[in-house]
């Protein structure tokens, strides 16, 4: 899939402005924006990228962009199915989707029934609704390539290798700022630590994420998926310079590695080049100066999110939905100081232990088990 026009939803995002550079940087024409409610960085890539359509699935934003941007020819769309809305409409023939959270699935689904190819970074669509994406991915015969860095690593360490070669799968993680602290500094910690991330910059809720590593629970399901591995073939260490991005170890014990500069644009530019490797905007690595690379286990007694994530996939049916669903609503109650960092972890436990999951769910079961999910623990917080 060598992308020739491009959709981007999320593109006032962390990765949707990277997505826009890659763009420029590969002559992609950009046929159509989607966010939430960034109106003035929303009215600056429309002059700069003239697409032809933009989404503002906030009502009143979009009111505001549409005053903003009368003098250009982009039609504003709004609402809150905007996100699909805009797929459908685009000529474009690849949708790169990097909006945050459960929101991202229903545009997710738009895009592989409008048979377009997918880039996906909204990895809570893979968690969410894993099984009916990939059916319908499958059943519409379009390509999926990932943006997450782990799984664009994964990708490019299996090349054309047969899966069945494969003894296991290995995750990096960076730790995030909180390694090497005990369970009651972590139980307490603020949300202004928690948003320093050791070696990326990125939006502030997947920040979070990595604090608590509930992300790496995220990435282990939406591995799952996307290569099609049990739970149990897929490992997970430490790695604290975010060099080597992730790993696949082979029947005979050879290991591949995927090493580069942290840079999203080299793997945002991988899945829209449909894995083509041609000059990008990602600096060379500087071996000498990084001198060494170190690696530990995970301590998952004072960071429960992996396995928590595991416990959803045990659960099965809408548990990992639920899992995600109950973490966006911590994410938001911890960033608004109304509930502790450890609280994320127990608010979780308590979702899987107390909803039950639905088996073989549909996108409806889903989209309660998300509602259900939310309303649990902002009831449970008392917020
Ligand atoms: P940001 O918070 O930086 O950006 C989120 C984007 O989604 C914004 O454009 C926002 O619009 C838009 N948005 C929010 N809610 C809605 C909605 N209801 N409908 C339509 N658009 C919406 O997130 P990131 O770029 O950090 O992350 C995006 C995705 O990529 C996540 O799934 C994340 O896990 C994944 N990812 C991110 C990485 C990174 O380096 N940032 C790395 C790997 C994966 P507005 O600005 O108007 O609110
Ligand atoms: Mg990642």
């Amino acid at each position: 899939m060598d992308t020739k026009k491009l959709c981007i939803l999320g593109s006032t995002g962390s990765i949707g402005t990277q997505a826009l550079e890659v763009a420029s940087h590969l002559d992609i024409e950009v046929d159509a924006l989607c966010a939430h409610s960034n109106t003035k960085l929303l009215e600056k890539q429309i002059r700069k990228y003239s697409p032809k359509l933009c989404a503002v699935t906030n009502e009143d934003a979009a009111k505001e962009l549409k005053v903003l941007v009368a003098d250009t020819d982009c039609r504003i769309i709004s609402g809150k199915d905007a996100s699909s809305e805009v797929v459908t409409l685009s000529c474009a023939d690849t949708v790169l989707n990097s909006i945050i959270g459960f929101a991202g699935l229903t545009p997710t689904i738009a895009a592989i029934k409008e048979k377009k190819n997918l880039a996906i970074a909204n990895k809570e669509t893979l968690v969410a609704a894993g099984s009916i994406v990939m059916e319908e991915v499958n059943r519409n015969g379009i390509r999926l390539l990932p943006v997450d860095s782990e799984h664009c690593a994964i990708h490019q360490c299996i090349g054309k290798n047969d899966h069945s070669e494969i003894s296991k799968l290995i995750l990096t993680a960076s730790g995030g700022p909180f390694f090497g602290k005990d369970k009651e500094f972590v139980k307490n910690a603020s949300p202004e630590a928690a948003l320093k991330h050791p070696n990326w910059s990125m939006g502030q809720k997947i920040t979070i994420d990595s604090a608590s590593l509930v992300n790496k629970g995220l990435e282990l399901i939406e591995a799952m998926w996307l290569f099609d591995m049990p739970v149990d073939k897929i490992d997970i260490v430490v790695h604290r310079e975010s060099v080597i991005h992730s790993m696949v170890q082979y029947n005979d014990n050879s290991v591949m590695a995927q090493l580069a500069v942290p840079d999203m644009r080299l793997c945002i530019q991988y899945a829209l080049t449909g894995t083509a490797k041609k000059g990008g905007l990602t600096p060379e690595l500087d071996f000498a100066k990084i001198a060494s690379l170190s690696f530990y286990n995970v301590d998952h007694e004072v960071f429960p999110g992996i396995s928590l994530a595991k416990r959803s996939v045990k659960l099965g049916g809408t548990s990992p939905c639920i899992f995600n669903s109950a973490n966006e609503a911590c994410v938001d109650l911890f960033l608004n100081k109304k509930i502790k960092f450890g609280e994320i972890y127990e608010l979780i436990s308590y979702a899987l232990d107390d909803l039950k999951p639905k088996a073989c769910p549909t996108l409806t079961d889903i989209l309660e088990a998300d509602a259900a999910a939310r309303e649990y623990v902002y009831t449970k917080a008392g917020k």
